[in-house]
């Protein structure tokens, strides 16, 4: 099967030229002008944009979490996600506490088998080293392409490990050349917090930011960066949220340290007033780290403008309004934490980061592929538009005038976080691997087309395959 695409606005994170683009089979093997090509499929890109398909670090499908499970799987995820133009995500297996690894791997692969609709990764997170989990077992991760180690420093009594289990995890991906990722926030702090606003009566979603204030988040991201000094391994921030993370992320990075951040869409765009929305619909934007004041939204565009931080990623941690959420109608703490979003993440960072004049086109491409691309060792197979590269790639009709809205989105959730945001310019072609995935609103490919793909280690390439193999 080979494709040419013609005449498209060639868009990546270094160029920005009109040019053909030919697919043969899975990769892209000829970029240029006006090829005269023989082809199985030509596609009309003209006045259209063709990025790379985006990719997003940080999901979860699939997740038992607060006494329930995420509603979006892998296929109905996937599917939101191809809809949005992203063509490989990285989905954290969570280690149950008492698990080994190879228990909570299988346990995840058996929930993707036969449903990927798009590439994806796993992340590993670690909850537990004492029972199940070794830290031999942990070392041999990155060998089977599973090359970040996620940890979370809050929801204590659930998720949360000690700072000796944090430290030690370092130390092995200090070894390993894994990356190490952190959701930081102070979670002993938080969980005294919650407590006291509960016994105090407190019991509305909004009670959800006032018990996690952002210097709880600040705390747990700088405690993070000394402690990955001290072991001397890279460190990944996930979803910074506010002006307390980003100041020591940002003074790290002055310094040349190996730290790096992450923020997600939502944190652009919802502020903690939607929380104190009446009749439960604060629920809905319970998600954590919590939306916080309107002015941390400019810090966050001022950040990643100038790669303090470096990746947008989504969180996507979909729970229905009606029937989950809601178990926490009458207790904040019961709601279960998290939002959708896999699908807009492009729509509305082009809108309101391109368009709005707050970055370029191709500083665009680079926070939505080449950057998490590059840090979660998929490039140069993944993350831009290059001969050998993975052909994945969206054909992006910028003047497409979209209203995002739960009615027209592809997870099962029961609601958008953007409801009636109008932006203009929405995929319109989306490839995977040379495969048409989406075209003309509809999926075209079937679940399974998707594939499992064994990262590099964090600062190395992942070689496309034909560039390596000998002639
Ligand atoms: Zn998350």
């Amino acid at each position: 099967m080979s494709v040419l695409i013609k005449g498209g606005r060639v868009i990546t994170a270094a160029d920005d030229y009109v040019g053909d683009v030919f697919v043969d089979g899975e990769r892209i093997s000829l970029i240029g002008e006006s090829l005269d090509l023989a082809a199985d499929r030509v596609i009309d890109a003209t006045g259209k944009y063709l990025l790379p398909g985006c990719i997003d670090p940080h999901t979860h499908l699939d997740m038992p979490f607060g006494g329930t499970v995420t509603c979006d799987d892998v296929e109905s995820g996937q599917t939101s996600a191809a809809f949005g133009g992203t063509t490989c995500h990285v989905d954290f297996v969570i280690q149950p506490k008492g698990a080994t690894f190879a228990e909570a791997l299988d346990d995840w692969r058996s929930k993707a088998n036969g449903k990927q609709v798009i590439d994806m990764g796993y992340h590993m997170a670690v909850t537990d080293l004492k029972d199940g989990g070794s830290l031999e077992e942990l070392a041999g991760l990155p060998d089977q392409g599973v090359t970040s180690y996620k940890l979370f420093m809050a929801y204590k009594g659930a998720l949360m490990v000690d700072d000796e289990t944090l430290f030690k995890t370092m130390e092995v991906a200090a070894d390993t050349g894994a990356l190490v990722m952190v959701h930081a926030e102070n979670g002993d702090a938080i969980d005294v917090l919650v407590k006291k606003a509960l016994a105090e009566g407190h019991t509305e979603p909004h009670w959800h930011a006032l018990t996690r204030p952002p210097e709880t988040e600040g705390e747990a991201t700088n405690r993070a960066i000394q402690l990955a000094r001290v072991a001397g391994c890279a460190l990944y921030v996930v979803h910074v949220s506010c002006k307390e993370s980003v100041e020591p992320i940002a003074l790290a990075r002055d310094k040349g340290w190996n730290v790096w951040g992450e923020t997600c869409t939502q944190y652009f765009f919802v502020d903690y007033t939607f929380l104190e929305r009446p009749n439960f619909e604060g629920g809905k934007y319970v998600y954590t780290p919590p939306p916080r004041a309107k002015a941390n939204q400019d810090v966050l565009w001022n950040a990643v403008r100038t790669d303090i931080l470096s990746a947008i990623s989504t969180d996507h941690c979909a729970f229905l309004w009606d029937g989950q959420k809601t178990m926490g109608r009458d207790d904040f703490s019961k709601i279960p934490n998290g939002g959708p979003g896999i699908e807009n993440r492009l729509q509305m960072i082009h809108e309101f980061g391109v368009r709005g004049g707050r970055i370029s086109l191709n500083r665009m491409v680079e926070l939505l592929c080449t950057n998490p691309a590059k840090l979660f060792g998929l490039y140069p197979r993944k993350g831009t538009i290059a001969v050998g590269s993975d052909a994945d790639m969206v054909v992006f009709d910028p003047a497409k005038k979209v209203t995002i809205s739960a009615r027209t989105h592809h997870s099962r959730c029961d609601y958008n976080l953007f409801e009636g945001t109008e932006v203009t310019g929405s995929p319109e072609v989306v490839l995977l691997r040379g495969n048409v995935l989406v075209e003309n609103g509809d999926l075209v490919a079937s679940a399974g087309v998707g594939q499992f793909v064994k990262r590099a280690r964090f600062g190395q390439e992942l070689k496309p395959e034909r560039v390596t193999a000998a002639a």
